[in-house]
């Protein structure tokens, strides 16, 4: 892009030049050939600005659009580094985990696992009879049973991850 400014800034140098032997031609043919061919060269270096500006904006464009999308992933990136992948009860299946932030006033709490590894932050609701907790979004099959190792609640998910 600089390369092509500089082409475009020496060209009009040269033109300039150009346009200072004016005075200097006493023949009128050769007077109206040398303007001609400078509104020529004026008329290629007003294209080729217009060309530059046109690139330069759409450079910006794309430089804005990828601010964007590397602010999009940090904060995505800084939002899931609140999450731990652990076991709901020992030998249960695996929810993420948020321990209480004092600094928002946030308590602890789980995210359906299925739900969040698609990129929905979806809150998982122990159920009046504490067997489960239960997914608004999957419906039963992001359900998490809370028994353990006492055996799965009906329909609950049965993924598990090995006790270290
Ligand atoms: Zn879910």
């Amino acid at each position: 892009m600089y390369m092509e400014i500089k082409s475009a800034l020496d060209a009009l140098r040269e033109t300039a030049k150009l346009a200072g032997t004016l005075k200097e031609i006493a023949d009128s043919a050769k007077l109206n050939e040398v303007r001609i061919a400078i509104q020529e060269q004026v008329i290629a270096a007003q294209e080729r600005v217009l060309e530059l500006q046109s690139l330069l904006q759409s450079d910006r464009e794309t430089i804005a659009k990828q601010r964007d999308e590397i602010s999009c992933l940090h904060r995505a990136e800084v939002e899931r580094d609140k999450y731990k992948l652990r076991a709901v009860v020992p030998g249960g299946a695996v929810a993420y985990f948020a321990a209480a932030n004092s600094e928002t006033g946030e308590p602890e709490h789980w995210l359906c696992q299925p739900c969040f590894d698609a990129g929905k932050k979806v809150a998982l609701k122990i159920q009046p009879n504490m067997r489960s907790m239960h997914c608004a979004v999957g419906g039963p099959s992001h359900a998490v049973s809370l028994l353990g190792d006492r055996g799965d609640d009906a329909g609950t998910r049965s993924l598990r991850i090995n006790r270290a």
